[in-house]
């Protein structure tokens, strides 16, 4: 067994380019919100790939829909109409602000769709001078050129220059520096409504509301980046629901399909003459079998009770991380809505991730010194008490 730990962590790091800084195991087998290594080590995900797998690992929801669909249809193109695919953008449609889908495969895909419709949609409707999007700084939208171009983080930016024109950025949260950025040479402004990779931050009262005027009397679109906090992930469905503001444009991937890569774009009506036909395009964008299992998980958020479920649990946790901070002189503050919460620690993260995973317990870290917690939806209220008792002994 250690043999063939060895074999394949040695033979990633030989054989496939260093991009990722990776947790030294090798993980073979999921279930609910357990994980296993090849040395049948288990942990608690705390993780949950990202905020993707939020029925949890090896959900009979998602084997289910899998083999049903494997077996009738995989994929087409989108040269072809297909049922899982118009199901699915009905249901988003039906349940969001939204009247039109564009189905991709991932959050930056996604991103990409939204930027493309902007900027065309303001060179159609207002001339080739309305062009800038406006992001926010330590934003993430992504790693292709444009949503990196539209990313708010010097770091991740590095050695790619020149990235796109046409991105302007403003701290999150500040109301008068956005009014100043924003004239109407801005097509849209580009907002994650908590920021995730950001150190889980939440907009002010009132902030969200504040930019939707903005971008009206400015003819902006405001483009919502759910591709995190979307899909129950903060107690609602969408978490623009929490703030009574609905945008544009939004886009969602990770959760999505629970794990099959799929993202989508979302707009009004308004803005489809804008995506004609030949506009946009992508070979897999929304197969059969990623739509169906898509369908399947959506129907278990909205009907099975886990985002309720994410609430209450969600509550419970922030309440247990807050108890952290009242004590502890090492825990600043816990931020956050539902099951993406974030505690930030007066010293690096990283050495608490590594002790975490030590006892079993997969956790993350976002900008340096932010734990950040994105389990499963069906994670359980002793499953948290699991973790905040470890915490609460080597914090
Ligand atoms: C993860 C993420 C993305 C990028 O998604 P990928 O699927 O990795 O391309 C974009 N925006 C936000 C807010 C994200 O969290």
């Amino acid at each position: 067994m250690n043999d063939l730990k060895e074999n394949t962590m040695a033979s990633a790091d030989k054989y496939m380019f260093q991009t990722y800084g990776r947790f030294p195991i090798t993980l073979v087998k999921g279930d609910g919100c357990r994980v296993w290594d090849d040395k049948g080590k288990e942990y608690l995900d705390f993780v949950g790939g990202i905020a993707v797998c939020s029925l949890g690992h090896s959900s009979p929801i998602v084997t289910a829909a899998l083999e049903k669909q494997s077996k009738e249809l995989v994929h087409v193109s989108n040269l072809f109409y297909t049922r899982p695919q118009t199901d699915l953008a009905k249901m988003l449609v039906d349940n969001s602000f939204a009247e039109r889908v564009f189905f991709c495969n991932s959050g930056a895909e996604a991103n990409e769709a939204a930027i493309k419709l902007a900027r065309r949609y303001g060179n159609e409707q207002f001339g080739k001078d309305k062009y800038i999007i406006i992001s926010m700084q330590n934003s993430f939208h992504g790693r292709t050129m444009a949503t990196l171009s539209a990313t708010g983080q010097e770091k991740i930016k590095h050695g790619y220059s020149p990235l796109l024109n046409g991105f302007k950025f403003v701290p999150f949260n500040d109301i008068n520096l956005l009014a100043k950025a924003l004239d109407d040479s801005v097509c849209a402004v580009m907002i994650e409504p908590i920021q995730g990779e950001g150190g889980v931050i939440c907009p002010d009262p009132d902030y969200l509301a504040k930019v939707k005027d903005l971008c009206k009397k400015h003819q902006a679109l405001l483009i919502f980046d759910e591709v995190q906090v979307g899909m129950g992930r903060t107690g609602k469905l969408f978490a623009y629901e929490h703030f009574g503001v609905t945008p544009d444009i939004m886009t969602l991937a990770k959760a999505l399909a629970n794990g099959l890569p799929i993202g989508a774009m979302l707009s009004t009506e308004d803005l489809a003459s804008a995506f004609g036909p030949g506009s946009h395009a992508t070979t897999f964008g929304g197969t059969p079998l990623v739509t169906a299992v898509s369908l399947a998980v959506l129907n278990s958020l909205l009907n099975d009770g886990w985002i309720e479920n994410c609430n209450k649990t969600g509550k419970y946790f922030k309440e247990r991380l807050q108890d952290l901070v009242d004590k502890k002189d090492s825990c600043v503050e816990v931020r956050g809505k539902g099951l993406i919460l974030g505690l930030e620690i007066d010293s690096p993260g990283a050495p608490i991730v590594q002790t975490c995973l030590k006892e079993g317990f997969i956790i993350n870290c976002a900008q340096e010194k932010v734990l950040r917690f994105l389990p499963p939806l069906i994670v359980t209220e002793s499953e948290i008490d699991l973790l905040i008792n470890v915490l609460k002994r080597i914090l």
